[in-house]
């Protein structure tokens, strides 16, 4: 995948009201913890890592994380990304009971299925 073609699937990813926010959910690969993932070239890369890069305008540092204001770790939406350290990540998961994962369950329609696997 190159990083046109990953921007074109996230402008094609699905927006979900989730605990009613907007999110935009990435629909190709994730990692096991649900965070959203593409191949660019030789790399592996976070794409809400991308997305925020894309926001704020460069890379973030190796020490920076993509922390997500709504809780989604699939949600791509730049506007509910902000740099933060492993310890923002660690107070925000525990300021909002998100230690296990899986507070966030999104209903998916039959014409959502279709869309995402078929
Ligand atoms: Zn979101």
């Amino acid at each position: 995948m190159t990083v046109e073609e990953m921007f074109e699937r996230a402008e094609a990813s699905m927006l979900v009201e989730c605990m009613g926010k907007p999110c935009r959910i990435w629909t190709g690969a994730t990692s096991k913890g649900g965070y959203p993932k593409a191949h660019i070239g030789e790399r592996y890369v976070g794409v809400h890592r991308l997305a925020l890069e894309s926001r704020i305008g460069r890379a973030l540092r190796r020490t920076e994380l993509a922390c997500h204001r709504c809780d989604v770790p699939a949600c791509i939406e730049p506007a509910h990304l902000y740099v933060g350290t492993p310890a923002d990540n660690q107070r925000d998961r525990r300021r909002r009971g998100t230690a296990n994962p899986g507070l966030c369950r999104v209903t998916l329609t039959k014409a959502d299925v279709r869309r995402l696997y078929l």
